[in-house]
Formats: structure tokens, sequence, C-alpha cells
């Protein structure tokens, strides 16, 4: 295992808080995610938070077990015509930016997958005809596993489209609830959409988990450019399976100036714990001491003045 010093990152007002994000599924992220808060609270270096914001496939729980202490559903208000008040005069429809809901000659018809339930169409009702009912995205839910981590993830309902309110409203609450943990460690959803837009929105630091092969780098370039090009912030990379392929995502994170903070060697034994559901790190301990090293590194930088 290599490792390399972090550069600094901008300190929340609280702990710090690294967002664990990857181009693709696959590739380790919550396998990082889940060690790195483990390992913090194994060996009490910090209080920690673990947040899954993989709202769609939210895994983490089946490492960690947590117990649960309480859970929310998630909502959008949705908009409902009253047809005896209304005048079909289309206002709704013309200021509804994602075409949600639609007036034809005697009807109004709303479609609630496409409503994010911003409101506009009944502030804009000149009737008062639309009234609002919840309508239920998901579920959030928090508790603690291994006696000092906190812990907080949410499920997407089945067929459900809309996870950004639902990550969101996860975030906040469990943000609140956990605001005295010296480390809170988001795992993002795969991919570069606005989901992972949302987990790494207000987090401190992106770490970048990629494996040593072309399609790692494709989607390490992906992340790279939503974290550090679009986010503006401070990002570090994590190699997993290091060894099994070539050297370009080395090469790709020299040229671009991204350091790459641990490279995690391909072992058979982390894929067996792993896909047994078993905690990595409780399994394989050697590995405790450089994931301690990737986040006193992160932290040393968040503390760093300017
Ligand atoms: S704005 Fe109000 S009155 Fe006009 S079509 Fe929509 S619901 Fe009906
Ligand atoms: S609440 Fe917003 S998104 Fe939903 S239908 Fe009304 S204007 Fe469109």
């Amino acid at each position: 295992m290599r490792r390399s010093p972090s550069p600094g990152c901008v300190r929340s007002g609280g702990g710090v808080i690294i967002g664990v994000a990857s181009g693709k599924g696959g590739t380790g992220k919550t396998l990082i995610a889940t060690g790195l808060a483990a390992t913090l609270a194994r060996r009490n270096k910090a209080s920690v938070l673990l947040i899954d914001c993989d709202v769609e496939e939210p895994n983490a729980h089946l490492f960690l077990r947590p117990t649960i202490c309480w859970q929310e559903d998630v909502s959008l208000p949705i908009p409902k015509v009253r047809e005896d008040l209304c005048t079909h005069c289309g206002r709704c429809a013309a200021v509804c930016e994602f075409r949600a809901i639609a007036v034809a000659r005697e009807r109004v018809f709303v479609f609630p997958q496409l409503c994010h339930g911003c409101g506009s169409c009944a502030r804009r009702c000149p009737q008062g005809a639309i009234i609002e009912e919840p309508r239920v995205l998901g579920t959030i839910r928090a508790g603690s596993a291994l006696g000092a981590l906190q812990f907080a993830d949410g499920q997407l309902q089945v067929g459900e489209a809309l996870a950004t309110p639902v990550i969101r409203r996860l975030k906040v609450r469990a943000l609140r609830e956990g605001c005295g943990a010296d480390a809170v460690i988001l795992d993002a959803p795969p991919g570069t959409g606005c989901p992972v837009v949302e987990t790494l929105r207000g987090c401190d630091f992106a770490l970048l988990v990629t494996e040593p092969t072309p399609f790692g780098l494709h989607d390490l370039e992906l992340a790279l450019k939503v974290a550090r090009e679009a986010l503006g912030m401070p990002v570090g990379v994590v190699i997993n399976r290091d060894g099994v392929g070539d050297e370009r995502v080395s090469e790709f994170c020299m040229q671009a100036g991204v350091p790459i903070l641990l490279r995690l060697p391909f072992d058979r034994r982390i894929a067996s714990a792993y896909a047994a559901g078993k905690l990595w790190v409780d399994e394989l301990c050697e590995y405790q001491e450089p994931l301690l090293e990737l986040y006193e590194g992160i932290a040393a930088g968040s503390r760093a003045p300017g």
C-alpha cells in the first residue's frame, strides 16, 4: 500500500465532511466509506457519522448492521386540482418548468412522477383551485452501529425516480442530529448525476474511488469534472484493486494534479469478506492503519489555514 499526503480542504462548521464518490458503481466506494467509518469508530480516533446517500440501492447497513432509532417518510407536495373552481385558464401549466401539469379544454392533468413539488402552480392559480397532497418518495432512518458510530441511510420507493429530495432530507436531518461528530462520511450514489451532486454539495472534501483500468480512468475523469470543476471541491483519489490494471490512472492523476491518497491492493481476502457481508477492516486489521492515515491527512488539511 502506498500513500501520499493530502491537500488542504475547507473545514465545515462541525467536523470534516468527506463525500466518497465514483463515476460508476462497483469500484469500491462503499468498501472505502464503511471501512473508513468503522476504523475511526473502532479505534476511537473520532466520533463518526456515516450517511449512505445511495438511496436507490443502500447497502452500507449490510456491513454495519445498525440499530435503528428513528425513521421518517420523505414526501413532496403534489398539486390536486379542484375542478369545481378551475376555469381552465392554463396559468398553472404555463408556469411549470417540468411539464408536470397540462390543461385541456375541460380538464387539468397532473403527472406526479414529473412533479418536483415546487408549489409554483398553486401560487399562480387565480382561483385557488389547486390544493396540495403529499406523495411519499421514500424513507430515511438513522441509528447507531459498532457502539460508537452514528449511521443514517435512505430508501427510495420502488419505481420512484426522484432521488434528490430524499438525499437532501437525509442529509439535513442526519447532519442536524449528528452535528457533534468529528468526521462525517457520505457514501454517494454511483455516477455523476443530480443525486451525486446533491450528496457532494456542502462536503469539505471529495474522495474519489477508482480502479486502475480504462473504465476506471474514464469514470474518474467524469467524477473529477463534477467534484472539482463543477463544485470546486478539494479532491483526492483512492485506487482500489491496485495492481490489476495499468498505470494510466496514476499518470492521469499526476497530470491533472490530483493526489492519490491511498492505493488498496488487489486482495482476494477483501473481496471475500465483502461478499460475505463482513466488515472487511475487522477481518483484515492491517488495513486500519492506512485508513486512519488517510482520514488524518484529510482532517489535517481541513484544519490548515486558507
Ligand atoms: S391555474 Fe387554476 S384555474 Fe387556471 S387552469 Fe390551472 S388550476 Fe385551473
Ligand atoms: S408543483 Fe411545481 S413541478 Fe409540480 S406541477 Fe406544480 S409547478 Fe409543476
